[in-house]
């Protein structure tokens, strides 16, 4: 069974239409130097998914950079906001890992690892662990 959902960039200059897999071949967070620093953070929420099943509207602007293993991963990034939408790379032929936080309902992404734990922020290991505030810290009684 596939689930067909959607998703956008901040801004919704850039939105898609994605098939999710019950089980992707990868669903995860990525803790690789690379993926802390496309999204300022410290892992990437993603899952990786056929291409054909995307239809995107609107144009990415794509940044390329070579990986440890030497294969070419290129990033795609809306052109107004900046949001990285999706991923592809010389390594696959027919998929793309897709940002977890842009799809619209959160709900359909279902993580089950952690990758390049070796490079992982000793907080993101810990994550869990952290006090709980539903809203902004402001709200810290
Ligand atoms: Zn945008
Ligand atoms: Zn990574």
């Amino acid at each position: 069974m596939t689930i067909k959902t959607t998703g956008k960039c901040l801004c919704g200059v850039v939105t898609y239409e994605v098939e999710i897999p019950d089980k992707p071949f990868y669903s995860g967070l990525c803790h690789c130097r690379d993926c802390q620093r496309y999204t300022g953070t410290a892992f990437a929420s993603s899952l990786m998914v056929d291409n054909g099943g995307v239809k995107l509207k609107g144009k990415l602007k794509f940044y390329g950079k070579e990986t440890d293993r030497g294969t070419f991963m290129e990033r795609g990034f809306c052109p107004k906001c900046g949001s990285n939408v999706l991923c592809k790379s010389s390594d696959w032929d027919n998929q793309y890992v897709i940002s977890a936080g842009t799809l619209d309902d959160p709900s359909v992404y279902n993580p089950r690892l952690n990758i390049f734990t070796r490079s992982a922020h000793a907080h993101a290991m810990d994550a869990g662990k952290l006090a709980k505030i539903e809203g902004s810290p402001a709200e810290r009684t």
